[in-house]
């Protein structure tokens, strides 16, 4: 196990580099391998049908390492959760002003705990979440863990939750080896938000005038793109005050004794993307890191790229780019984008375009094209890539591009994830083909997970939401064990 440290001069080379690859996007843009244009990309091609791999008719198959009475719950959720009017008022309640009131509140929390929390959440705590992976992990499955606080602002939360943070991952070593994939964390738990506002700011800047000096800065990939939204940042921004330079600095040393702790415990540390006011400052702290942590040929850090933002496919390809040049190794988390309605809201009210694509086909389209891109490079050696999506034409896709390219199903540099609680079927047949499947399961007392519980909601809400083929697949399979049971 090993923990590289960069030299100064490196560190140096690597600045002024990054800066000739941010500063001559057009250049790169011609030896690309993906297509930057405007225009959503056709659907990569396989040759192997994508239908030929994962196998979603055989329900008893799909769900043989289910019991009955959790099939049965998880149905009678999702079906509950596509009910627009119920979900409409549960989430009334759960904002309401009757969550004050003692009595009440303990009535809906206990309703609560009981149906969409026990569905969407691993527990209340790390063990009641340890105990959640040991029955994935005999399923075939592993679990992504994950603290579920959001947004701090001042440094006493931020000690605290890496203090969480750090217990989660000393936790990992009690469970089955590889039972847990990853450990994530949001930047945002760890840094106070207004700072990384700030440092966004600072950066945009500095991207678009490099004679800007940010005496701070560390190392790091590529965080721009010619095509970034720089909308946020209207007006030179005043340096960092001297507490300001303290505070990051006790981000970075947040982020440096959670990444050790996972070099310790042998478990790779994924970093979620978060809204774009914030993005590149949470860019600008895994890159960084990850150019310091590294356990050999692997990496130990993963970034989060959202495929909903135009500016995707060039940031990813600039940021291998240069992860490859230096020789580090960088993993990412591919996923669509879970902020859409702030990003557009944000955009609208300053005056400017939404930095999200116009249309849903040019978000699949770009997420399947960064996916065969990172595909491709495994191919090549390079680079590792967790498919998080529960959209089954991706991962269908994605399946049939690993087959053609010959990379194995138990390659560690690919791997594919969905939220505990959704995609269940999906899961299930990429883990009967072989590959390696993991679930985010998010966990953390009741109060602290509703954010998360209200975007799951609002998620699963309709009766063509994203749990469809779920509650379809769920009913097929019930019904014929009922059948089988009577006859
Ligand atoms: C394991 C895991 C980790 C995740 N981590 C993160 C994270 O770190 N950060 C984050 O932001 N999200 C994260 N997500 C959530 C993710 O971004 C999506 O919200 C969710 O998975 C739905 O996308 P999908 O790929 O399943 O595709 P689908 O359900 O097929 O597509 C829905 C998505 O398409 C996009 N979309 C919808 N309508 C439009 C439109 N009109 N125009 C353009 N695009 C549109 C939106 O991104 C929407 O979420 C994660 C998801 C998983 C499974």
């Amino acid at each position: 196990m090993a923990t590289r440290v960069v030299s100064p001069k490196l560190l140096k080379n690597l600045r002024c580099f990054t800066r000739s690859l941010n500063s001559s996007p057009s250049s790169i843009t011609a030896v690309s391998p993906l297509n930057f244009a405007e225009k959503p990309s056709p659907t990569p091609t396989t040759t192997t049908p994508p239908d030929s791999i994962i196998d979603l008719d055989d329900v008893s198959k799909l769900f043989a390492t289910v019991s009955t009475g959790k099939l049965l719950r998880s149905s009678i959720n999702l079906h509950m959760a596509a009910v627009n009017p119920m979900v409409d008022v549960g989430m009334w309640v759960m904002r309401s002003r009757l969550m004050e009131t003692v009595v009440l509140r303990d009535v809906i929390v206990g309703i609560i705990k009981k149906t969409f929390f026990e569905h969407f959440c691993a527990g209340e705590d790390v063990e009641e979440a340890g105990r959640a992976i040991r029955s994935l992990w005999g399923s075939g499955l592993r679990g992504m863990l994950v603290y579920g606080v959001e947004h701090t602002d001042d440094n006493e939360s931020c000690d605290r939750n890496l203090e969480e943070f750090l217990r989660t991952v000393e936790s990992t070593k009690s469970l089955p080896p590889s039972s847990v994939s990853f450990i994530i964390v949001k930047i945002t738990a760890i840094c106070p938000m207004t700072l990384l506002k700030r440092v966004s700011d600072l950066l945009r800047w500095e991207y678009k005038d490099p004679s800007f000096d940010l005496p701070w800065k560390l190392n790091t990939f590529p965080i721009f793109a010619d095509s970034s939204p720089f909308y946020h940042t209207l007006k030179k921004p005043d340096p960092l005050t001297p507490q300001e330079e303290h505070d990051l600095q006790l981000g970075h040393q947040r982020l440096q004794k959670l990444c050790q702790k996972c070099l310790e415990a042998n478990v790779p540390l994924s970093i979620d993307a978060e809204d774009t006011f914030v993005q590149p400052a949470i860019d600008y702290f895994t890159y960084s890191a990850a150019i310091i942590h590294y356990k050999d040929n692997n990496p130990i850090i993963f970034g989060t790229i959202q495929a909903y933002l135009k500016d995707a496919k060039q940031r990813l390809f600039l940021a291998t780019q240069a992860a490859e040049k230096m020789g580090v190794p960088m993993g990412f988390k591919l996923v669509r984008g879970a902020y859409m309605s702030s990003e557009t809201q944000l955009a609208s009210s300053l005056g400017f375009e939404s930095p999200i694509h116009k249309s849903i086909q040019d978000t699949h389209a770009c997420y399947n094209d960064c996916a065969s891109f990172m595909l491709e490079k495994i191919a090549s050696g390079s680079g590792a890539v967790v498919l998080a999506t529960h959209n089954v034409e991706s991962g269908k896709l994605a399946a049939a591009k690993a087959r053609d390219l010959g990379i194995r199903t138990d390659n560690q540099n690919l791997q594919f994830a969905q939220l505990y609680g959704m995609s269940e079927a999906l899961s299930f047949g990429l883990r009967n083909a072989g590959f390696i499947v993991s679930k985010y399961m998010q966990f953390g007392p009741i109060d602290m997970v509703m954010p998360y519980l209200l975007r799951r909601a609002e998620e699963n809400r309709g009766f063509l939401s994203s749990s469809t083929v779920d509650r379809q697949l769920m009913s097929k399979e019930l019904k014929r064990r009922l059948k089988a049971a009577i006859l």
